[in-house]
């Protein structure tokens, strides 16, 4: 009689495979530089080689992986790979992803203190690391959330509550209750979900112009404001940012802020990528005055080289902060209330990875000197590649290089018309990804279809900047050539 032969996995099994994937991951950073960076499969193309059900038996792990290398990894885009240039990066690092297996060992969920007592009381102290290696405000708290996109909604609906002294999380909207949220048009999408779904109404979503380097106008902040007041509108909320999606600009924080202080304006200020810069003492001028804000969020997970997802956010009023949260069933109740942090009540979620403890991690291996030396050649990087673009007759730089992204666009000499210029960067774009040597993204500014280059991965070193020069340079002749040609 035939009896079941593949059995569930055992220690010994587990012991042995976790070994092999060890020194797969190992061979995968060595050689992440040869796969083509951006995943080169057709939609759909995954979709039809995976089974349309669940196998009855299980499979053995040699069988899992050999699928895992053959339809799994050809439709993988390269984030890690040193020629990855586009959006913001999502870093991870040696010591990230080894604390990411632990994390997956111990499989806590630290939803209150007695769930994981480490995960909370490390979580404290690592966000207090944070605050202080990137000279914030010493008053601030800091907690960690899965993305700034449920930071700053966390931070809408603080702000919400304090606004209406609590009162929407009891009734819920009033037709009287008539408030504002205002950030600049160059702000991210994730502002304008977050007032969706707290429910202020994206009507209610002021957008402010910027100026020409794309930072938002502090005295159009203030008029909208003003006319606000005048027609009957409650001003609740501003997000100002430092290091926009589209080009890093960085709003003028202490003149925003000294108008929300006036008005009585909750501040959130989304700093989700070039946070990790004010690592540097240099850069913080573009932090001064952020004890403005009542909220603030930057991303680990973008540029500090920790896995995503581990979002930093900061409050100067936590308790405002339970309050909006806190909920209580019987269920929960613990004896230790009040004598330790539950973070459950500072957030959306009930359940919460450990997240804290590869960011342990990667700041005691890095230390903030090994941190801050990759930040600091990330930014050179960038300063390098905009001297080049502006030394070049047939490139231009589209925006300041605050950080470490580079906006720039292919403009030959005789070129002038608008939608002719939009249509050869467009085309150098799907030529650069094409190639999968590199891979960048784009935005529009003022209208302008923009090249960005990101020059932010952990792995990124100066040859693969100047390789990446040379790729555009050649690819640029080729297609400037069919285009005057
Ligand atoms: C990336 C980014 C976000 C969204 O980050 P998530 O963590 O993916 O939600 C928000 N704001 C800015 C400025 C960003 O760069």
């Amino acid at each position: 009689m035939k009896l079941l032969i593949l059995k569930l996995m055992d220690s010994r099994e587990f012991r042995k495979q976790a070994h092999v994937l060890a020194d797969r991951m190992a061979d995968y950073f060595e050689e992440v530089s040869k796969y083509p960076v951006k995943s080169q499969v057709k939609p759909g193309e995954i979709l039809s080689v995976l089974p349309l059900s669940a196998p009855q038996t299980g499979e053995s792990f040699e069988n899992i992986m050999s699928d895992f290398e053959r339809i799994i990894m050809p439709g993988v885009t390269h984030w890690q790979s040193p020629s990855f240039f586009a959006f913001f990066p999502a870093n991870t690092s040696y010591p990230s992803v080894l604390a990411e297996m632990l994390t997956a060992a111990l499989g806590q969920q630290g939803m209150i203190w007695e769930t994981s007592p480490a995960a909370t009381e490390l979580e404290q102290r690592v966000m207090e690391w944070l605050r202080d290696m990137c000279g914030l405000p010493g008053f601030w708290t800091g907690v960690i959330q899965d993305t700034a996109s449920a930071s700053t909604l966390t931070a809408l609906l603080s702000a919400r509550e304090k606004s209406s002294s609590f009162r929407i999380n009891n009734e819920g909207f009033a037709p009287s209750d008539r408030l504002r949220v205002y950030c600049s048009s160059e702000t991210h999408s994730s502002i304008e979900k977050a007032v969706k779904i707290a429910g202020f109404g994206k009507n209610n979503l002021v957008k402010v112009a910027v100026d020409e380097n794309f930072a938002m106008i502090p005295a159009l902040l203030e008029m909208a404001v003003k006319s606000d007041l005048q027609n009957g509108f409650t001003p609740c909320a501003v997000v100002a940012s430092i290091g926009t999606t589209g080009s890093t600009a960085a709003d003028p924080i202490a003149e925003i802020g000294k108008i929300c202080e006036h008005y009585k304006i909750w501040l959130h200020v989304d700093a989700a990528f070039a946070g990790t810069a004010f690592l540097l003492p240099e850069m913080r001028h573009f932090a001064a005055s952020l004890e403005y804000a009542d909220s603030y969020v930057f991303n680990p997970h973008k540029w500090m080289f920790t896995n995503f997802d581990a979002s930093a956010y900061f409050v100067r009023d936590p308790e405002l902060l339970i309050q909006t949260f806190e909920i209580l069933p019987e269920y929960l109740k613990t004896r230790t209330r009040g004598q330790v942090n539950d973070y459950r009540d500072w957030g959306v979620a009930l359940g919460r990875r450990f997240r804290a403890l590869k960011l342990w991690f990667v700041i005691r291996s890095f230390g903030i000197e090994g941190l801050s030396e990759k930040i600091r050649q990330h930014i050179a990087f960038a300063g390098w590649l905009k001297e080049k673009i502006i030394e070049h007759p047939d490139f231009e730089p589209m925006a300041p290089v605050n950080f470490s992204l580079v906006c720039f666009r292919l403009k030959p000499d005789g070129l002038t018309d608008k939608d002719d210029i939009d249509k050869l960067n467009s085309s150098l774009l799907q030529k650069l990804n094409e190639s999968g040597k590199l891979y960048l993204t784009h935005t529009r500014l003022n209208g302008a279809f923009v090249l960005r280059i990101v020059t932010a991965q952990t792995y990124t070193t100066r040859e693969h900047v100047e390789k990446a020069w040379d790729i555009i340079l050649q690819t640029s002749t080729e297609i400037s050539g069919q285009v005057s040609g």
